[in-house]
């Protein structure tokens, strides 16, 4: 813990988290609960509530939840320390870091510092000096007007040695682990980047963490006397604040507008992600040197649920269809690809025509129609034996999806477009399909039963119509027994046990809510034992109660003792020898439970039964 909890707890009850949320989502009074539209997801109807009191947040449909500081998190896209830090700004409280986290800072600190220098050093040469003249030319041959530069601070660093390590002035430690230079042989600072456009790179947050830069066309590939311009594009290494795995160009941007959208366009480089908002699409991203991979989707998936490949066609195709099906399954999103123009990049296409561009974006197809269409586009389909081979090819490439009724549909379309009868190819994609049956995916419809949200939303109708007409079973009493015990615990003290959930998750959930003073200490102990109840808690804190507590208090127990009893009366058969002293309990509890029915004796009877399940529990631990 960097920030000591009793602060972190003082910052949490000095927010106001309704006017926090506010500032991204419109949200209305409904009850104790704020709804309104989830600013993670893109819908049309409210799944988003929020308890004010109790500090909490949840989303019905995306399931997305947490308190004060998870929502800072998640929407700044920052760590713990830094939205604590914010939410403390915000509030004015005054918060002491504990010395290793101080230590950690002002290890970083000065690297932030002279990357933002140099971006300041490089810009400002880019804008005014002489020696920067055909890079400016450059540019505007791009298209790429004053706001341009001055919005993604594009700089200029200058053909020369060690004009930046002059400018900055930092120990060689600094500048080494900052990206900006290195000691050369001679013991003297000399810059990394010489010759070059520069391409600032951001973290989400906005703090300038790297560099990328691009030499000019037509320039000498080296001067042989050292380190001459190398490589076309050439970025910052890795170090204490910068790592390409987990950095996307652009997405301090883009944000805005990708959860906004709840799309974001991924693009091969940081021209093409300049060219897509000169276009009219704010909301692209481009990786830094290094291919998509599984942190990128860590951090996309805060952002949105759609990602759009826009590759040239070959670039896209080589993404790996078992990589790109296990990221959609892993983070829930749908990757899909844009179509752009055979040969065409986006830097072009959105000087020569920007509508093009947003029309590839606009009909960018999931990841495996647009594979089976290549396929399909570069075979001949004119003959027999080119329909043939075209309709095995595109099968193999089906076969690698891993949901059953996913494939099937494509299966058709194929026998479609190759004129052939479905059942014949489908008798080719059963001798393929173990092929997707062994890696790791799950079978048929796992993927969507996924995002289902576990339990619908009761928008307006105060839950009315959660409770309906089907008694007291179909209102999941456990769920229902944990709002009370969270929002009414005055009407459930001492008529629940936790033996009484049958649900793992919801006995844990129980378990906690009952050794906790308040929500926040019962959701911070189970986000240590198991994250699941956490999220759990979290998403009744914003559900009201709406059954009657006895109802539900009943149904707990008949329920419990009627699975106790099944249980007992197994053992008797297994052991006979028991039977004596077990049959009498077996009597009791049976009597009972025909009692719990009844006006007068019930309760009597749902307390003999509670202290017999509680009894039993005791003796099995
Ligand atoms: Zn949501």
């Amino acid at each position: 813990m960097a920030i000591p909890d009793e602060d972190v707890a003082r910052v949490r009850s000095a927010t106001d988290i309704v006017a926090l949320i506010s500032e991204h989502a419109a949200l209305k009074k409904q009850g104790t609960r704020w709804v309104g539209l989830c600013p993670f997801h893109q819908e049309k109807t409210p799944s988003f509530s929020v308890n004010a009191e109790m500090g909490v947040f949840h989303c019905f449909g995306c399931q997305r939840s947490g308190d004060a500081i998870t929502f800072v998190r998640d929407m700044d896209h920052v760590d713990f320390v830094e939205a604590v830090q914010r939410l403390a700004d915000r509030a004015g409280v005054t918060i002491t870091e504990d010395p290793s986290a101080t230590a950690e800072r002002h290890q970083r600190a000065p690297l932030f510092d002279a990357v933002e220098k140099a971006v300041d050093f490089y810009h400002e040469r880019l804008l005014s000096a002489p020696d920067a003249g055909r890079a400016r030319d450059y540019l505007r041959s791009r298209g790429y007007d004053g706001e341009t530069v001055r919005t993604f601070r594009l700089g200029w660093a200058p053909d020369d040695w060690d004009a930046l390590a002059k400018h900055l002035h930092v120990a060689p430690k600094v500048l080494e682990e900052s990206g900006l230079g290195f000691v050369n042989r001679r013991s003297r600072q000399q810059d990394a980047f010489r010759a070059r456009v520069i391409f600032p790179i951001f973290d989400p947050s906005g703090r300038a963490i790297a560099l990328g830069g691009r030499v000019l066309p037509g320039a000498p590939a080296g001067d042989g006397g050292g380190p001459g311009p190398g490589p076309k594009y050439k970025n910052s290494q890795d170090g204490p604040i910068y790592s390409k795995r987990r950095t996307l160009y652009g997405l301090n941007w883009a944000k805005r507008d990708v959860i906004a959208s709840g799309e974001v366009i991924v693009c091969e480089g940081y021209t093409d992600v300049i060219a897509f908002f000169q276009a009219g699409l704010p909301r692209a991203v481009a990786t830094c040197g290094t291919a998509l991979g599984e942190e990128h989707f860590r951090l996309l998936r805060n952002f949105a649920r759609r990602v759009v490949l826009a590759y040239d066609a070959d670039a896209a195709g080589e993404a790996g269809a078992g990589r790109v099906y296990e990221w959609e399954r892993h983070h829930e999103v749908d990757v899909a690809v844009a179509a752009l123009p055979a040969g065409a990049d986006p830097a072009d296409l959105a000087r020569s025509d920007p509508g093009a561009l947003r029309a590839a974006i606009a009909d960018a197809r999931p990841y495996l129609a647009f594979r089976v269409e290549q396929v399909l586009t570069s075979a001949d389909l004119r003959s027999a034996e080119g329909r043939a081979k075209a309709a095995e090819t595109a099968v193999a490439v089906v076969a690698e999806h891993p949901n059953e009724l996913v494939r099937d549909q494509y299966i058709m379309q194929v026998a479609d477009r190759c004129r052939l009868e479905p059942a014949a190819v489908r008798a080719l994609a059963e001798r393929e399909a173990p092929r997707a049956g062994t890696g790791p995916h799950t079978p048929a419809s796992r993927p969507t039963d996924q995002r289902r949200p576990v339990r619908a939303p009761s928008h307006g109708g105060g839950g009315a119509g959660r409770a309906g007409s089907n008694g007291p079973g179909t209102l999941r009493p456990g769920l229902e027994a944990l709002r009370l015990t969270l929002h009414r615990p005055e009407l459930v003290a001492d008529r629940l046990e936790a033996v009484l959930f049958s649900d793992d998750l919801q006995r844990a959930a129980f378990e906690v809510l009952a050794g906790a003073d308040d929500l926040h200490e019962a959701v911070e102990a189970a986000e240590r034992q198991d994250p699941r109840v956490a999220a759990l808690l979290r998403r009744l804190a914003v559900e009201e109660p709406v059954a009657d507590a006895d109802d539900v208090a009943m149904t707990l127990v008949r329920q419990a003792s009627r699975r106790a009893l099944s249980a007992v009366e197994a053992q008797a058969r297994l052991s006979p020898d028991t039977v004596d002293r077990i049959a009498p309990v077996i009597a009791r509890v049976r009597r009972d439970l025909d009692e719990l029915d009844e006006p007068e004796v019930g309760l009597v009877a749902a307390d003999r039964l509670l202290a017999w399940l509680v009894g039993r529990d005791e003796a099995n631990e």
